[in-house]
């Protein structure tokens, strides 16, 4: 007998019902009314704050378990809890991720830390990429950073837009371009400290769904930062530009690039959250099925109820196969030759529409109104196949990867 298994140890069934209770107690009964007021649920950040669950330690134990689980486990019971609030209380990992990936130990050190803020005075942040002309494009960015060489200080301007914590944020992470002629790879990230002059919040957008999560433009007008702010330092991005400027000259890199390495990483956390909300709504509609009673017998007597619920299990139980797989190969630093964690976020985020869908369906009329808890989760869904990478854009990155394409 080999020792693979897909059964979770020990530390892992802990965390997951450890998050699990707090699922249940805490965000499920919350979640209707955030739905309703569209609003951060600051109350219930500040319980996950309190019992260690809103907190870098938390998210660095998860990340840091060597089957690469963790996180998958975590995500799929807090967003089987419920996906708005869910999203609210890791929001802020985007920017924190940000740091993480590209910043100095001393600036992992400042900055982190401030994203979280503490039990009693909770603070969240936000990832400022996508702009109104730069979404699927990001080489299409237009936020400048310029360097004042003798203040030691950069100068942001431009808008970003779609920023979950955008301008609630105490701390803003916002990728800018510092070379217009080197495309996407003349972009640098920043951190905008607390109450820095001239970052403001533009319009805060009125969802479909996800409403408990607050989303929003984040103008950027002369906000002026100290050269540490810059993450990985000057003399880092020196170094990566004047690369970019050979390989151009070269005539262009056609490898995929680190970034991409990345977000294969980054997405299969995405996909679990997906696979969390499908769950919840599949375990409503086999519970409505086995008690509904129509023509004088439970609808699950129908062959066609209860076809679909197996298709809603079997399709659930493959897309968290896939996040798993891409979990396990990214702590395990296998390469991924088939763009596995774009297959991952892809999969689950297209089984998260149809699962919610297939349910409100079998909840019949109960199932379309906010009596009933599929109607908010099928809007919840909607979003796993628009952010963090839109569905056509994970086909792209997996057929370019089978195909040996370049990525742009
Ligand atoms: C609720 C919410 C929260 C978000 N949070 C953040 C955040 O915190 N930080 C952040 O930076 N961004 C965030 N985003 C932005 C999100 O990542 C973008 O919306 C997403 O990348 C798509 O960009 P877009 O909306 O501009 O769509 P577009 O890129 O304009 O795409 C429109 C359509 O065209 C398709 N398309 C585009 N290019 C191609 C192509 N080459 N081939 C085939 N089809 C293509 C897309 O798949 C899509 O169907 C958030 C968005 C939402 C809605």
């Amino acid at each position: 007998m080999g020792d693979f298994t897909l059964e979770l140890n020990e530390d892992q069934k802990a965390l997951r019902d450890w998050i699990h209770g707090f699922a249940a107690d805490v965000m499920r009964p919350a979640a209707a009314e955030w739905d309703e007021r569209e609003e951060t649920p600051w109350p219930v950040i500040q319980e996950a704050a309190k019992i260690g669950l809103y907190s870098m330690d938390f998210y660095a134990q998860a990340f840091f378990d060597p089957t690469g689980l963790g996180i998958p486990v975590a995500m799929e019971e807090l967003f089987w809890g419920d996906a708005g609030i869910g999203l609210s209380i890791v929001g802020t990992t985007l920017a924190a991720v940000g740091v993480l990936a590209n910043g100095t130990e001393e600036q992992i050190g400042t900055w982190v830390p401030q994203m979280f803020g503490t039990a009693d005075d909770v603070k969240v942040a936000a990832f400022c990429s996508s702009e109104p002309d730069a979404g699927s494009d990001v080489s299409a960015m237009r936020t400048r950073a310029v360097y004042d060489e003798a203040k030691d200080e950069w100068v942001l301007n431009g808008t970003k837009t779609w920023a979950t914590n955008g301008g609630i944020a105490n701390v803003h992470v916002v990728v800018a371009v510092v070379d217009p002629a080197l495309g996407s790879r003349g972009q640098a990230s920043f951190v905008i400290p607390p109450a820095t002059k001239g970052l403001s919040q533009g319009q805060k957008f009125k969802k479909h769904g996800i409403r408990a999560s607050h989303t929003a433009e984040v103008v950027l007008e002369d906000v002026t930062i100290p050269g540490s702010c810059l993450l990985g330092g000057k003399e880092k991005l020196d170094d990566r530009l004047a690369r970019a400027r050979e390989k151009q000259k070269a005539g262009g890199e056609r490898s995929k690039n680190a970034a991409m390495a990345t977000f294969e990483a980054s997405r299969p956390a995405v996909g679990a959250q997906a696979v969390g909300i499908a769950r919840a709504a599949y375990e409503v509609a086999l519970e409505y099925a086995k008690t509904r009673v129509q023509f004088g017998r439970p609808i699950i007597d129908n062959q066609g109820i209860a076809f679909a619920l197996a298709d809603m299990r079997t399709r659930i139980d493959a897309a968290r196969l896939l996040v798993w797989r891409a979990s396990w190969m990214a702590a395990a630093g296998r390469p991924f030759t088939a763009a596995e964690g774009s297959m991952s976020k892809l999969y689950a985020g297209e089984t998260a529409k149809w699962v919610t869908a297939s349910a409100m369906q079998i909840l019949g009329g109960n199932g379309y109104t906010r009596e009933y808890p599929v109607e908010r989760m099928h809007r919840d869904s909607a979003i796993y196949t628009i952010f963090e990478g839109t569905s056509e854009i994970q086909r792209l990155v997996i057929a370019r990867t089978i195909s040996g394409l370049p990525i742009r």
